[in-house]
């Protein structure tokens, strides 16, 4: 479960986020959207300390992300981050990507990790690329390289970042339909996506943000047929 209380982000005088106040349970899929700017990205990389929050609370299954790098250790062991712009290293095999955390942060052994990293591409469908480099690998086929590399770790949080608004249109889908899968196996997930066929059909929760703050958090049947919030209106009716 992940909480954050009272979370105030600044860059300079720039406030990012402004008394951010969200519950995740275990298990709880919650989607955010919102205009450009808002706040999102800083928001999902909060949780991980890819950026420090400047005040309030932030815990993450019960171990709370204060500065202490034991804490930020732990946390990072159990949260998985999937990236926009896939993040894999170039000059590593897909395989190479995929054991190198299990073997240095977990202390898995080669055999073991090869073993766990061929299953996981077994599962995200690309078993066949697993000695390709990134840059022979197509946009959604390296995505989902990104999504199996977060697995290896066996987080039991997964947060993503637009993963599929780089993708060309075609390859959306074989994406979405990994992370679709992941959700129903109950996976706790925390995804910033303006892809709301995809929000409709995984989402619990959904989060809408502007300016810094959560603007409108509703079960996911209620935002979308009734949202309350007239900005939350607007930005659907945007991009529905
Ligand atoms: P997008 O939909 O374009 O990805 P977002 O909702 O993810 O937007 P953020 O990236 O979280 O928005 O940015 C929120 C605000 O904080 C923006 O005004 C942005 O310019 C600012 N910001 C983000 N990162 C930094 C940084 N490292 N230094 C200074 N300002 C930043
Ligand atoms: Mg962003």
């Amino acid at each position: 479960a992940v909480r954050l209380t009272s979370v105030h982000k600044s860059y300079g005088d720039y406030e990012a986020l402004k008394d951010i106040d969200l519950e995740v349970q275990s298990g709880e899929k919650v989607i955010i959207c919102g205009p450009s700017g808002s706040g999102k990205s800083t928001l999902i990389r909060c949780i991980n300390r890819l950026e420090a929050h400047s005040s309030g609370q932030i815990v993450v299954d019960g171990i709370e992300l204060d500065g202490d790098t034991k804490h930020l250790a732990a946390i990072r062991k159990d949260v998985g981050m999937v990236f926009q712009q896939f993040n894999l290293f170039p000059h590593m095999t897909v395989l190479e990507n995929l054991v190198l955390a299990p073997m240095r942060v977990r202390g898995t052994s080669r055999a073991a990790a090869e073993a766990m990293a061929l299953a996981l591409l077994e599962r995200v469908r690309i078993p066949e690329q697993a000695h390709k480099y990134p840059a022979q690998l197509s946009g959604g086929q390296q995505q989902r390289v990104a999504i199996a590399r977060a697995l290896c770790m066996k987080p039991r949080i997964l947060l993503f970042d637009e993963p599929t608004s780089a993708l060309d249109p075609e390859m959306i889908s074989e994406v979405l339909d990994v992370m679709v899968e992941l959700a129903r196996e109950g996976m706790t997930m925390i995804c910033v996506t303006h892809e709301m066929g995809f929000a409709r059909k995984v989402a619990d929760t959904m989060v809408f943000m502007d300016q810094g703050r959560i603007v409108e958090k509703a079960p996911a049947l209620q935002f979308f047929d009734a949202p309350e919030n007239p900005r939350t209106r607007l930005f659907l009716d945007q991009i529905l």
